[in-house]
């Protein structure tokens, strides 16, 4: 879609890589499920093949299809990219675009606040000969720059953290690394970039990774990733996944566009519900803080106010250390509407419990209560509410 004037982001999301002449006139793209793409003869072949990081020419189903092409190119309108590549899974977004970038020798800074399965990938990274240091995802600055060595390859970094939601300053981290030749790359799935751009934060990340699985898809039907490049990263980065096999099945690129056309409002509603849950659960009796930072007490409100446009739907409730393994158990199970499970970004609310000190730096979340993450979806407030209620009456008489 072509345009004069710059489009705001909630007409990004609804037009972006969306292009009717291209699919017979129809809003949608059809469902490319695919792996023969025929020639005419073998000068269109050759000419196919001639350039494999270039996209549109149909080549082989791994390679692309027209339904990954209008998802990769939403998303990379969405972050203000480059390109995109659309991965099976978030977790082989993240594996993929670190391998992208690391050789045997190297040394990478990985913040200690990340998705454990990302922290488990890095660990295994010491097999490679590459040798992974976690920084405090509250260092920033010259912080950073002191953990530097002349082997840092990259640093890679979630903002807010999973399950414990430190924000970073991000602008200040990709100024330092930047400065001293180490790439960076970010998970942007909590916010999505409905409410951060962080390529656009300070230097620029060179690669934003998601697991569109959570809001990006928001029905959780999907299992989809997606690594969104500046054009220095690209070539690195799809090469990369040209090697590892990296492709993403075709229904799944499908819900995941389908998805990003209504992420506007309901990334607004997951939002409203869930601070306004947040500000009622932090008063309750039994419970020692709220993990927010749109609430005005967090230690990262003031970060995610000036880099961040909002606040997705998720959440850590941490309990009052007095309550053992069981109080906690008899809380979760007394649950009728929040499910049980993992994952978020989905219509309906989920709760499930944390334990961030497994993964961690010893000390940064040692002598903390118990820890509970809410994603908070599009039930009745009252009826959510009430569950809690009868929760945490649970957790008090267990
Ligand atoms: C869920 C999640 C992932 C992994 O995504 P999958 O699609 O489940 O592989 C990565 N990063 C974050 C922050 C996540 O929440």
């Amino acid at each position: 879609m072509t345009h004069e004037a710059p489009l705001s982001p909630e007409t990004q999301l609804v037009h972006a890589g969306s292009d009717p002449g291209r699919q017979g006139g129809y809003v949608n793209p059809p469902v490319h499920r695919a792996s023969t793409a025929l020639y005419r003869d073998t000068a269109e072949m050759d000419a196919s093949q001639a350039d494999p990081l270039k996209r549109g020419t149909p080549v082989y189903g791994r390679f692309g299809t027209p339904t990954g092409r209008a998802f990769e190119e939403a998303l990379t309108v969405l972050e203000g990219g480059h390109a995109t590549v659309a991965t099976c899974s978030g977790l082989a977004a993240i594996t993929t675009a670190i391998l992208a970038y690391v050789r045997a020798g190297d040394h990478i800074l990985v913040s200690d606040s990340v998705y454990l399965p990302t922290r488990k990938f890095c660990d295994s990274l010491a097999a490679l000969g590459v040798e992974t240091e976690y920084y405090d995802p509250c260092a920033t600055g010259a912080a950073i720059d002191a953990l530097i060595r002349p082997r840092t390859r990259l640093l890679y970094l979630e903002s807010p953290g999973s399950t414990t939601f430190e924000v970073q300053d991000i602008p200040a981290i990709t100024e330092v690394c930047r400065a001293r030749g180490v790439a960076t790359i970010a998970d942007n799935t909590w916010a999505t970039p409905a409410f951060c751009r962080p390529l656009e934060l300070g230097a620029g990340v060179d690669a934003v990774v998601h697991s569109a699985t959570k809001y990006l898809t928001g029905h959780a039907d999907s299992i989809l990733g997606a690594i969104v490049c500046t054009q220095e990263s690209y070539p690195l980065i799809r090469g990369a996944a040209i090697r590892l096999g990296q492709c993403a099945g075709a229904d799944d690129l499908y819900l995941g566009l389908r998805g990003l056309r209504t992420l506007g409002p309901r990334l607004a509603r997951h939002q409203e519900q869930a601070l306004d849950l947040a500000r009622w659960t932090a008063a309750q009796d039994g419970v020692a803080s709220v993990l927010h930072p749109a609430l005005p007490e967090d230690p990262g409100h003031t970060l995610w106010r000036r880099d961040f446009t909002g606040a997705a739907g998720l959440f850590g409730v941490e309990l009052d250390p007095r309550f053992t393994k069981p109080a906690v158990e008899a809380m979760l199970n007394a649950f009728r509407i929040f499910g049980l499970g993992h994952s978020y970004g989905g219509y309906e609310s989920l709760v499930v419990p944390a334990d961030p000190a497994a993964g961690r730096l010893p000390g940064t979340w040692s002598g903390r209560g118990p820890l509970i993450r809410v994603h908070v979806g599009f039930e009745s407030p009252a009826d959510l509410r009430e569950d809690l209620r009868t929760a945490l009456k649970a957790l008090h008489t267990a």
